[in-house]
């Protein structure tokens, strides 16, 4: 049978088995024959040992589309990012850290901005003004009017989707409106395993309908971008794109130089000031970093 590891605790991984529920397992003997270790997310060959207690032995580790290192999870195809358009108020730099960090492990980031319901109109074009000018789908939602829910579960549908985002912004509400009420199949060891609300201390999968899954992530408050020289960072930010051929140097990262046609477009108001802002804190930070 084939399953997806949804979740790894203490040397155990539990694989979900469409149609037929979730099997407790160990994967002896493959680390041997296969050098890498099975990650959340990977699709696996299992052998059921006990049909009844649901156990059985990971036999193999199916061909990866890819593997994140944060959060380490494998075969994911995309990555929602949520803040809350207010309380609190979206830190947009944690937000651009964000991106930057998946961009550089080639996967698309879907925003969203939820608690709609405490912002005006205006507020909401604001942000939206931001993110779509640099190519990033933007929804808002509400857990609480559940406006935009029914879209969010549409762009989730037949994918493994990263769910992440800083503390209190409702990751959790959202997250228990698009899981399904109860899985009858996997009842008992769900069980065992369930974790209470607000205690997503570890990545982990949950199963939406066929072929759609999240990958939930525990709340974060800071980022690190640290694992890529400073003239990297201009490719992760793609509204550059668009101006810097026109920049006077070859090379230019868009900082000093003169004749940079990425910071005029930034003054004439073609590229966000914001985005321009974190791009120069996070070269900085690049800069400051001690090379050993
Ligand atoms: P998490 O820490 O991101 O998982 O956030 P929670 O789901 O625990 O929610 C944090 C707080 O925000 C709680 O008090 C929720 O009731 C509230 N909240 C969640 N969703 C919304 C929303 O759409 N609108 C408003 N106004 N509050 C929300
Ligand atoms: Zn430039």
């Amino acid at each position: 049978m084939t399953g997806k590891i949804i979740k790894g605790i203490a040397g155990f991984y539990y694989v979900y088995v469409e149609q037929h529920g979730l099997y407790e397992c160990k994967a002896k003997g493959i680390f041997r024959n296969q050098k890498v270790k099975p990650l959340v997310g990977d699709n696996v060959s299992i052998d059921v040992l006990d049909e009844e207690g649901n156990k059985g032995n990971i036999t193999a580790i199916l061909p990866r589309n890819n593997a994140l290192i944060r959060p380490a999870v494998a075969n994911v195809d995309q990555a929602v990012v949520i803040f809350a358009a207010a309380d609190p108020a979206p830190n947009l730099n944690l937000l651009d850290r964000f991106l930057v960090l998946m961009l550089k492990q080639r996967v698309e980031t879907i925003i969203c901005f939820n608690k709609r319901d405490i912002v005006t109109e205006d507020d909401i074009l604001l942000l939206e003004a931001i993110y779509k000018k640099c190519g990033y789908h933007v929804i808002f939602t509400s857990t609480y009017t559940e406006e935009g829910l029914l879209k969010l579960k549409e762009l989730l549908k037949d994918k493994t989707s990263v769910v992440a985002g800083p503390s209190g912004v409702g990751k959790s509400s959202i997250v228990n409106h698009i899981q399904p009420e109860a899985d009858m199949e996997t009842g008992e060891i769900s069980d065992k395993i369930k974790r209470g609300k607000h205690t997503t201390r570890h990545s982990e999968i949950i199963y939406i309908q066929k072929g759609t899954y999240i990958c939930d992530t525990p709340g974060f408050s800071s980022l690190y971008v640290n694992d890529m020289e400073k003239e990297e960072l201009k490719n992760y930010f793609m509204e550059f794109r668009d101006y810097e051929d026109a920049c006077r140097f070859q090379g230019c990262v868009h900082i000093n130089e003169p004749g940079c046609a990425v910071k005029n477009a930034v003054k004439s108001g073609k590229i966000s000031e914001i985005r321009y802002e974190n791009y120069s804190v996070l070269y900085e930070e690049l800069k400051n970093i001690k090379k050993y």
